[in-house]
């Protein structure tokens, strides 16, 4: 995971680390290599930016130059720069209402119904929480029987209606079925596109206001690089969701949507999606992701 990153940050780090006198120019030095590796990772231009500009900001206030450890503190700076970047502390997710609700969003294919399935399976397991899957895809069969599936493996209802053309109203049931077999948490999976459009939002924004979640998560594909941020924003207008989830962090991503998402929209990663089985979901905590990368 974010193994190039990782390499050039630790790289742009090391010559400072190595160095036995440390001068401003070997300073800005670095800052233009972590911005590089930033850049290189996918993250935005701006926010790469500001993120050095922090740092060196940081390194001149804490006396980097004279300290004992330069190289040393010069990592933690970037370190908890990084965190903070990524979301400062781990929010968890609001299942105070019985049922509370869970909507997911998020374009097609970027795994929201394998995430649903891997989060019912982690309240189930962890949390002790019985949950209802609600399939809400009504253009695609397909995703109603990948849902029933998910639901089969990890022994978790679903609620479906196959003759029913309004997703609003399959919410709706869903959330009366949940209240009805004692499920104490209700995880709606709705229809995606390939790309933001007006009908997708449209339909999603009038879910959201019928049944009123306690939390809508938008999940993000992490290798969809640049692209992540913009879906972000797009979603995050409409519906203003509470976090999101990076899926497919396993795969091959440079992390540039991990590291920008929360500043452009301000809202934190909750969980991420390491894989295709039911298990591979983590709760997010940016302090060991910027400890990952930074190694
Ligand atoms: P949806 O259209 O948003 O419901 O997306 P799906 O849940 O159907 O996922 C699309 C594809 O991505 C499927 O082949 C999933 O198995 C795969 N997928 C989902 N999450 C992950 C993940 O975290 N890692 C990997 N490697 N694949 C994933």
């Amino acid at each position: 995971m974010f193994d190039n990153l990782s390499d050039k940050l630790d790289k742009a780090l090391h010559v400072l680390k190595g160095h036995g006198q440390i001068t401003e120019i070997n300073v800005a030095e670095t800052l233009k290599e972590v911005r590089r590796a930033l850049l290189d990772a996918d993250v935005n231009f701006k926010i790469a930016k500001e993120f050095t500009n922090r740092v060196k900001e940081k390194a001149l206030g804490q006396n980097v130059l004279t300290n004992l450890q330069p190289g040393q503190l010069m990592v933690k700076i970037v370190k908890d720069e990084l965190t903070e970047l990524m979301g400062g502390d781990a929010e968890g997710i609001d299942l105070s209402s019985t049922p509370s609700v869970i909507l997911m969003s998020g374009l097609q294919g970027s795994g929201k119904t394998t995430f649903s399935g891997k989060l019912a399976n982690f309240l189930k397991k962890k949390k002790n929480r019985k949950s209802l899957l609600v399939a809400c895809d009504v253009y695609r069969p397909a995703a109603i029987d990948q849902l029933h599936v998910v639901g089969e493996q990890i022994g978790v209802e679903v609620y479906s209606d196959r003759g029913n053309t309004d997703p609003v109203a399959i919410a709706k049931a869903g959330v009366a079925h949940a209240k009805a077999i004692g499920a104490s948490v209700v995880i709606v999976d709705t229809a995606g596109r390939l790309a933001v459009d007006e009908v997708m939002m449209t339909e999603i924004s009038n879910i959201h206001k019928a049944i009123t979640p306690n939390e809508t998560l938008f999940v993000v594909d992490s290798m969809t690089g640049q692209d992540a941020v913009n879906t972000a924003k797009a979603f995050n207008d409409v519906l203003n969701f509470d976090g999101v989830i990076l899926t497919k962090l396993d795969g091959d991503t440079r992390g540039g949507a991990a590291i920008s998402i929360k500043s452009v929209v301000d809202k934190p990663i909750k969980f991420i999606g390491t894989g295709e089985k039911m298990e591979a979901i983590d709760v997010f905590y940016p302090s060991r992701m910027a400890e990952r990368i930074l190694g």
